[in-house]
């Protein structure tokens, strides 16, 4: 149903669904992977699809084992990897007639503001052009500090930037169960989560596969951004041949459902950051003041942590240390720490130079809760 209505629709295939644990390719699932895309296109959708696999594909050709890695290493088997997934798309999608583009981000190209809206006028373009673009995250430049490291909250930030209405994380897995379902043969799907409360948590223990990165917990978080983006989400098994048709039909899948839909674009991608730099813990009468759609000052300030620039993304939590907001701060957390408690008009005595008197503007703000 929510991947009928959806105009824009994101889709993420894990490396597992791309080579299997024997390491061999899986061209025939993928063949019948390109069908669903066929599909979707004659439905009018626009389609991006986030591929993991570089590394997996540039160990096989190397011979080498994953897990034996070195940062360095990897960025060097990604680079090789890539041509290799993207050769394997080209093979299989241009044999259905379908045009496909390439597209590597880093964490900083949807962190930065210009460069997510550059990003999201290319995907428009390729939808344009009738180009199904294949994004996987640039590994070989990314550094540890500065990646996403998994495609799971990559494709949520990538689904948050194009504006679209859903994405599917297809996986080895058919969704969120209410207990393990290794362990408990009770344990049953659950086909929709509104809240993602402290027991959809604990069921996202950590699990990593050879090929995969990320497990439950990073699906769960990319569900979190895309809950705070307005966009439906998805976790599937992409196992089964025609894995959308599968969705299309049967249903049989966890649905995450959107908690805010009238932010603008700007403030989607504001609540939707992957990597916040710094908090501000703020009083409760700035506190009240935010909860009445004002800005927020120095006054109200009572503490600042973290390294951060002018037009940084912060955390903005109250005297419980609860988030209550995120926003685009315009002051360097050096300069709040000398304003922080202070009355607007004696900021410019404080610092030496006239500046604005709101630290996060109210444009620049987007609660959380
Ligand atoms: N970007 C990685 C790759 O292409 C995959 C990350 C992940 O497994 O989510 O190998």
């Amino acid at each position: 149903m929510y991947l009928e209505d959806s105009k824009t629709v994101v889709i993420k295939i894990g490396s597992s669904l791309l080579i299997n644990e024997d390491k061999i390719i899986r061209e025939k699932w993928l063949s019948e992977f390109a069908k669903d895309i066929k599909f979707l296109q004659k439905l009018k959708k626009n389609i991006i699809i986030v591929s993991s696999g570089a590394i997996a594909l540039g160990c096989k050709k190397l011979k080498l084992n994953k897990k034996n890695l070195k940062l360095d290493k990897s960025q060097a088997v990604a680079s090789i990897g890539q041509i290799e997934l993207m050769n394997l798309f080209k093979k299989i999608f241009n044999s259905k007639k379908i045009n496909l583009s390439q597209i590597l981000l880093t964490l900083e190209d949807t962190e930065q503001r210009r460069r997510a809206i550059n990003a999201k006028r290319t995907f428009e373009n390729l939808f344009n052009l009738g180009f199904v673009p294949i994004v996987n995250e640039n590994d070989s430049i990314a550094t540890t500090e500065i990646k996403y490291g998994d495609n799971d909250r990559l494709a949520s930030r990538v689904a948050q930037i194009s504006n679209a209405d859903c994405l599917i994380l297809l996986s080895d897995v058919n969704g969120v169960y209410s207990k393990d379902p290794k362990l408990n043969k009770n344990a049953e799907l659950i086909h929709e989560i509104k809240n993602i409360d402290s027991k959809i948590e604990r069921i996202a223990t950590r699990s990593i596969g050879e090929h995969g990165t990320g497990g439950m917990k990073t699906k769960i978080d990319a569900a979190k951004i895309c809950q705070l983006s307005g966009c439906y989400m998805a976790i599937s098994n992409g196992l089964i041949n025609r894995p959308i048709q599968n969705i299309l039909k049967d249903n049989s899948c966890t649905w995450f459902l959107p908690k805010i839909s009238k932010l603008d674009a700007r403030k989607k991608w504001i609540i939707s950051s992957i990597s916040p730099k710094g908090q501000l813990i703020i009083d409760a009468g700035a506190l009240n003041a935010l909860k009445n759609g004002k800005s927020l000052l120095a006054a109200g300030i009572k503490q600042v942590k973290g390294i951060f620039n002018k037009g940084d993304h912060v955390r903005i939590l109250d005297e419980n240390m609860t988030e209550f907001a995120r926003g685009l701060s315009s002051f360097t957390s050096d300069e709040i720490s000398k304003i922080k408690g202070q009355h607007s008009n004696k900021i410019s005595g404080l610092l030496g130079y006239i500046s604005k008197s709101e630290v996060i503007h109210k444009d620049d703000m987007v609660k959380v809760q």
